[in-house]
């Protein structure tokens, strides 16, 4: 297995862990450009976001994925205001094949 976020969820690789549920798992960038930096992660390998189907089970994927990173921002981290990124694809800078969004915030 060579996907780190895949090896994260396995507990094979350390995270600062934030949040957990059956299908999430927010943890800290490693790399932080904010104050405040956590990725959302679905616990399911999926290489991007645009992978995820363009029907009910897309939408019910991408509904949980944007609902966790709503809960994870206002609930685990306190974050009044924050801003949501995601990468899609090597010409969108995404850099790691699994996808996850980025909250950033805690800017005063
Ligand atoms: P992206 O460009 O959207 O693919 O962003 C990938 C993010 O994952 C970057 O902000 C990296 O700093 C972060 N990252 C890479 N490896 C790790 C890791 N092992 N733990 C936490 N964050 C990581
Ligand atoms: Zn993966």
């Amino acid at each position: 297995m060579e996907c780190v976020f895949c090896k994260i969820v396995a507990g094979e690789l350390p995270a600062k862990k934030v949040y957990e549920d059956q299908d999430y798992i927010a943890f800290h960038d490693i790399h932080p450009k904010a104050p405040t930096h956590v990725l959302v992660v679905p616990k399911v390998h999926v290489p991007k976001l645009s992978d995820f189907p363009d029907d009910e089970t897309g939408e019910r994927a991408l509904g949980g994925l944007f609902r966790t990173v709503n809960r994870v921002a206002r609930e685990t981290l306190g974050l009044a205001g924050y801003r949501v990124v995601v990468n899609v694809g090597e010409k969108g800078g995404q850099e790691v094949f699994h996808v996850h969004v980025h909250i950033l915030g805690g800017w005063q």
